[in-house]
């Protein structure tokens, strides 16, 4: 086997999908904790010990006690290589979550028991659609009073429209709760409290009739055994093929507060989930295995650590391996660079690296010429495609306090939306800078940054404008009508992309309806 397939077959690259305070940054903790990585779990967000995390970068962060920034870690578990791409758990920065979600090769979903399905989840799962990305479920916070975990799934079922197979069962909940049952293993593994901050020394009970069961959980026992009949005739059995589609998801039960259940299903994933997957481009689709490297960028960040005032694109190896002062080719701009300085994140620390493989992700040092979307190979020239521009659900129209910088204005404004940190879009008929964005945060991120690096000063007015779609039209002539009859709705986003403005949604739905032929479109290919 050749070392670029030994390494591919190590990777698992994934990320979290869930609702805020379903519990993403204990799992994390434990995951890392379950790595090695961290000796202690405790330290990645640190809002409770109000010692800042490592991974908080802007003072903004800091103040508000939120994760705005994507770090990526890596660590070694079972026989694999994980990685793990943390996204910003507010959903103000959704736009880099969205993103982040096309950069992994599985997601794993985390429901707060007590609450079901929440609509971050729902919105989240969207977007691993585009993908059909497989998932992993975890019910988290076992140790509470729950909702009937059968409820939980068949909601998980109705709503997101995936199937679940149970991998483990809970036993009892809240205080009474004593562990869980491993179906496809036929083993109970007890839980203890109180022992959060460390890995719990598994206490496991072979067969689900053994006595030592009646011994270890008295009465819970013979209740799990009638459970587990009602479960395996109501739920699915567990199927590869249709993990991997994305239509049927492995269920695992446990507390990541009393760090109980992460492990199992850090045992899935490491067994079940994809190894870096092959990816598309406009020529051909491109396979990990291949020994010449190529990657894309999917993030772009400013500022993440104050000494050094650069930005930091995040690039997904698709194939290949780099190499500290490899040559790579940037093919949107045609230019050949030479990279010995790419680094990797670790819980938000900075390492240079050596090597990466395809699967890994890097951060490359960007003085401004790299793009969201942006392709770099080892020479030939394609484009990965599937990294899109979401359309945003807010906007405001960005005004100057001092007329005079118009210029700088308008230069860090598609600076930042090239970045993407927002959007910009320039209505057709006037002169607006009209900004859009899909949480209320990154309005005021972009505000502080046109201050602190293009010292432009600009405030924002209030702007009806609903919603916003790309659009496109295979038909020139009807498309030069809708053009000619909607000039009023449209504009040229910071790519020169033709965009439909619209005050309402109903102006929306009059305008699809008039022109059936014209594409609105949600998302855009960078
Ligand atoms: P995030 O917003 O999804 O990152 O959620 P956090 O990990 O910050 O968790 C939100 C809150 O739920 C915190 O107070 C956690 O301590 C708590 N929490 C997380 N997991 C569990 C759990 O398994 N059991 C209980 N009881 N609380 C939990």
């Amino acid at each position: 086997m050749s070392e670029q397939q030994q390494e591919v077959d190590l990777r698992r690259t994934f990320a979290i999908i869930s609702h805020p305070d379903a519990g993403k940054t204990t799992i994390t903790e434990k995951v890392l904790l379950f790595g090695q990585a961290l000796q202690k779990a405790g330290t990645v967000k640190g809002k409770k010990s109000g010692q800042h995390a490592k991974s908080d970068w802007m003072e903004m962060e800091k103040d508000r006690g939120i994760s705005i920034t994507t770090s990526v870690m890596q660590f070694p578990y079972n026989d694999c290589l994980v990685n793990l791409l943390d996204t910003p758990g507010h959903e103000d920065f959704s736009e880099d979550t969205y993103r982040t979600l096309t950069a992994v090769d599985s997601c794993l979903m985390v429901i707060d028991v007590a609450k079901g399905v929440e609509n971050r989840t729902i919105k989240l799962m969207e977007v691993t659609r585009l993908r059909d990305t497989p998932i992993i479920t975890f019910m988290n916070k076992m140790d509470r009073d729950v909702r009937d975990p059968m409820e939980v799934m068949d909601e998980v079922e109705d709503i997101l429209k995936i199937k679940c197979a149970p991998i483990t069962w809970p036993i009892g909940m809240g205080k009474g709760f004593k562990g869980v049952y491993n179906i496809m293993t036929d083993e109970t593994i007890l839980y203890q409290s109180g022992q959060g901050h460390t890995i719990q020394e598994k206490r496991i009970i072979k067969g689900l009739n053994n006595p030592e069961l009646d011994k270890a959980i008295g009465d819970y026992a013979d209740d799990l055994r009638e459970e587990m009949e009602l479960v395996q005739g109501a739920s699915h059995e567990f199927n590869i093929d249709e993990f991997l589609k994305g239509e049927l998801t492995p269920v695992y039960f446990g507390t990541a507060l009393g760090n109980f259940g992460v492990d199992h299903m850090l045992d899935g994933l490491t067994k079940w989930a994809p190894k870096p997957l092959p990816r598309e481009t406009d020529t051909r689709v491109v396979n990990a295995e291949e020994n010449s490297f190529s990657g894309f960028v999917f993030k772009i960040q400013a500022n993440m650590d104050p000494k050094h005032r650069d930005r930091i694109a995040f690039m997904r190896i698709c194939s290949g391996k780099y190499e500290k002062g490899m040559k790579m080719r940037q093919v949107r701009i045609n230019k050949d660079v030479r990279i010995a300085d790419a680094v990797t994140f670790m819980a938000g620390d900075r390492a240079n690296v050596e090597q990466a493989y395809a699967g890994d992700i890097i951060g490359l040092h960007n003085h401004g010429s790299i793009q969201i979307g942006d392709t770099f190979t080892e020479g030939e020239m394609m484009k990965f495609s599937g990294i899109p521009n979401f359309a945003p659900e807010m906007f405001r129209r960005i005004r100057l306090r001092d007329p005079l910088k118009a210029k700088q204005l308008q230069k860090g404004l598609i600076q930042l939306a090239e970045e993407g940190a927002v959007q910009v879009f320039r209505p057709l008929n006037n002169n607006d800078m009209i900004v859009g964005a899909v949480g209320v945060l990154q309005f005021e991120v972009v505000v502080h940054r046109l201050k602190n690096e293009y010292n432009v000063d600009a405030i924002y007015e209030p702007i009806s404008v609903a919603t916003a779609r790309w659009v496109d039209c295979s038909d020139n002539k009807i498309f030069e009508q809708f053009k000619r009859k909607s000039s009023e709705n449209l504009a040229l986003d910071g790519g020169d992309n033709l965009t439909y403005i619209a005050p309402t949604m109903v102006n929306l739905n009059l305008a699809q309806e008039r022109y059936p032929e014209v594409k609105f479109m949600k998302t855009r290919e960078h």
